[in-house]
Order: C-alpha cells, then sequence, then structure tokens
C-alpha cells in the first residue's frame, strides 16, 4: 500500500481526514499544499494507530479504516440497540460498555460491538433504574447513566470476570478447546525470504508449527482446531479468524507468527494479549502470553524482545484468552537458520505446550521454568485430573 494522496480515492480520503479533525489529531482548517497534505496525513494517521494499539505503518488498510469509522462515533451522539444481522460498532458502543463494566454490568469485554451481551446488560441496568427494559441506548437511558455513571465505579470486573471463568474450567487440559491460528494464508503470505534456492514464507512456518503444535496438544487430551490449512482456497482476515474461534468455543486460542524488519539484525521471540494503553487488560491473556515469552525465551535461546497489549482485531474480538507469538525474524539470518531447523520448530512447539500445560495447574504445582518434559504431561495430567474428579 502507498501513502495517501491528494486526490486519492476521493471520498474516503475526506472521511478519514474528517474524522483525524473529530479526534483532534488534525488541523480543522483547510489543507494545505500537496506535499503537506500527504505528510500532515500520515503523521495524524500514525498517531492514531499508535493510541489505537494497531500497527503503526501511517496507511490506512482495513483494520485501521474500520478502527477510524468507528472512531467517529461519541456516546450519545445516536440511539445504540441491538441491529440484527449487522450490528452496531463503534467508539460510542465502547464508551458505553466500559461504563456498564464499572458498574458491574456483564457485557464481556469492550469490543465496541452492540451484541445481545450488551443488550441484555443495558435491559438490566433499565430494569434497575426504573426504565422499560427494552435494551436500546436512548436519550433517557444516557441520562440515567449519565446521572449514576460516576458514582459507581468498580475495580476491573471483565478482568475479574475473565479470571474467575478461567479459573472455573478447572485444572485439567482433558477436554479443553484450543484454536490454534497459523498466521497468513498463501494470498497474503506475510514475510518472505530468498535464500539461495530456498523460498521461506511467514505462512508455511507459521502452519508447519501450528501443525506440530496441534499434534501435542491432541496428544495431551486438548480439543484442537486450526483456524485454516496449509493451503486455503480463500484469503482469510482475522476478523474471520475470530468469528471461527468464537464459534467453536474456543477456551484459549493462540495465534502464530514469525516477524521480520528491513534491518537483518532485528530478531527474538515476542508475545500479544488483549489490552488498551489506558491499562484495560485481559488478564488471562496476560498471563498466557507471558508464560509463552518465558518458555520460548528459555528453551530456544531466541533474544527476548518482552510481552506486550494490543487491540488487534483477532485479539479483542476472539471471546476467550488469546495470545499472538511472534517467534523470531524471518529477515534475521541467525533466527532464520534456527527456523528452517525442524528440531527447533519442536523446541518452541513443546514450550508452548509447557505453557499451555502452566495454565491449567495451580500455582503451588507449578515446577521451574524449562523443566517440564512434555511426554510426560499425558501422565501428569490423568494424575491432576483424577485428584480433582
Ligand atoms: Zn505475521
Amino acid at each position: 500500500m502507498r501513502p495517501i494522496r491528494r486526490g486519492d480515492r476521493g471520498r474516503a480520503v475526506t472521511e478519514i481526514r474528517a474524522v483525524l479533525v473529530g479526534l483532534g489529531l488534525l488541523p480543522a482548517g483547510g489543507p494545505p499544499g500537496a506535499d503537506e497534505f500527504e505528510a500532515e496525513t500520515e503523521r495524524a494517521v500514525r498517531a492514531f494507530q499508535q493510541d489505537r494499539g494497531l500497527n503503526v505503518d501511517g496507511q490506512v488498510g482495513p483494520e485501521t479504516w474500520r478502527a477510524l469509522d468507528a472512531a467517529r462515533w461519541r456516546l450519545g451522539a445516536r440511539t445504540l440497540y441491538q441491529a440484527i444481522p449487522d450490528p452496531l460498532i463503534g467508539e460510542d458502543v465502547r464508551t458505553l460498555q466500559e461504563r456498564l463494566l464499572e458498574m458491574g454490568y456483564d457485557v464481556g469485554r469492550a469490543d465496541g460491538v452492540y451484541g445481545a451481551r450488551t443488550a441484555r446488560a443495558v435491559a438490566q441496568f433499565q430494569r434497575e433504574v426504573g426504565l422499560p427494559p427494552d435494551g436500546a441506548c436512548g436519550p433517557h437511558t444516557m441520562n440515567a447513566l449519565r446521572r449514576l455513571g460516576r458514582k459507581v465505579v468498580g475495580g476491573r470486573p471483565t478482568l475479574l470476570r475473565e479470571s474467575d471463568a478461567f479459573r472455573q474450567s478447572g485444572p485439567n487440559l482433558v477436554g479443553k478447546v484450543i484454536v490454534v491460528d497459523p498466521g497468513h494464508d498463501p494470498f497474503d503470505p506475510g514475510f518472505v525470504v530468498q535464500d539461495g534456492t530456498m523460498r521461506w514464507t511467514e505462512a508455511d512456518l507459521a502452519y508447519d508449527l501450528a501443525a506440530r503444535l496441534e499434534g501435542r496438544l491432541a496428544a495431551a487430551g486438548m480439543r484442537v482446531h486450526l483456524t485454516r490449512g496449509p493451503a486455503p482456497a480463500a484469503p482469510l482476515a482475522d476478523l474471520t479468524r475470530a468469528d471461527l474461534a468464537n464459534e467453536l468455543g474456543g477456551d484459549l486460542l493462540i495465534s502464530l507468527h514469525i516477524d521480520g524488519h528491513a534491518n537483518p539484525e532485528a530478531e527474538g521471540v515476542a508475545t500479544y494479549h488483549y489490552g488498551t494503553a489506558n491499562g484495560v487488560t485481559s488478564s488471562v491473556g496476560e498471563r498466557l502470553a507471558g508464560l509463552v515469552q518465558r518458555e520460548i525465551v528459555v528453551r530456544t535461546g531466541l533474544r527476548n524482545c518482552q510481552t506486550h497489549a494490543k487491540t488487534w482485531e483477532l485479539l479483542r474480538l476472539t471471546r476467550m484468552p488469546a495470545v499472538r507469538v511472534d517467534v523470531g525474524y524471518l529477515t534475521s539470518p541467525t533466527d532464520r537458520a534456527r527456523l528452517i531447523d525442524p528440531r527447533f520448530r519442536d523446541r518452541v512447539v513443546d514450550a508452548i505446550v509447557a505453557a499451555v500445560q502452566r495454565m491449567y495447574f495451580p500455582v503451588e504445582e507449578d515446577v521451574p521454568t524449562g523443566s517440564i518434559d512434555v511426554s510426560e504431561l499425558r501422565a501428569m495430567v490423568a494424575a491432576g485430573a483424577a485428584a480433582h474428579d
């Protein structure tokens, strides 16, 4: 994709700039000269992406566009209700959800989508303040929220609720549904490196890791689903992958990617979980990301590029704790030499399995990082299941 220029995609540029002006990221005056137009728009898009935890590239791809489109709505500017089949999406919905969460209503994750759960929470709120419980948020409900919203501020109910649900699901891998998501596809192969006669793509390596992981987790008694095969017939957007994981009712999602950079010295492993810049985080996702990060670093020696909170669609729109791992840099000769070695990929998979296993065992049964032998997992799981029956 190329930068935005004046005259590009007519209406879209006007709309993009209008949203950025509305957010205070662009001056409201008339557009500057042609050179400055491009630079100014790109700067503002970057600032927006930074703020939303999106990839900061200054370009308006589909994910950034959806975020911009959603950002234009301020709470109170329109009546919110559960629209079927296309739900209302926007910043106003997210603000509403965050307020309801602060007051202890169960809307799930504040994902900016006005679905059935949000409508139910609104109806419950309406009942409690004596309004007709229609589940829609119009002027009366908005007024009631304004009056009460500031008085009732609790901890972080989503965070606690997610942890509770996870704890209640029990310390057992057997029967848990895990969705493994090999990043990219043949239509968008991610990073590609031609090395002599060999051509390495992020999509292929991610699929290989996913297939290995599928085998190990299945052997440990989990029900494993892959979001795609080695050569899907159509491109698979993150949005579609998130929908699929939700439909499958996953207990956990692990998305596998390989990183890359123009600088061949960039190397290492990083993990990502759902979270925003203002401290809202998926605590279970954060814990899983931390465990995956720690196990991979200890078992493979890849450079530790840490765990980070992001609002990427795959992390935000999945209802289960979700983690994305970027295992090494395909563009780094050091990391690449490791990644193309199947034994190394097995070690990465061992590390992820050990991290998942740690998620389901109480802390007191925890063993030192890097010391779980995956072949012993089944026995441990069986023993654990017997002890908790
Ligand atoms: Zn990728």
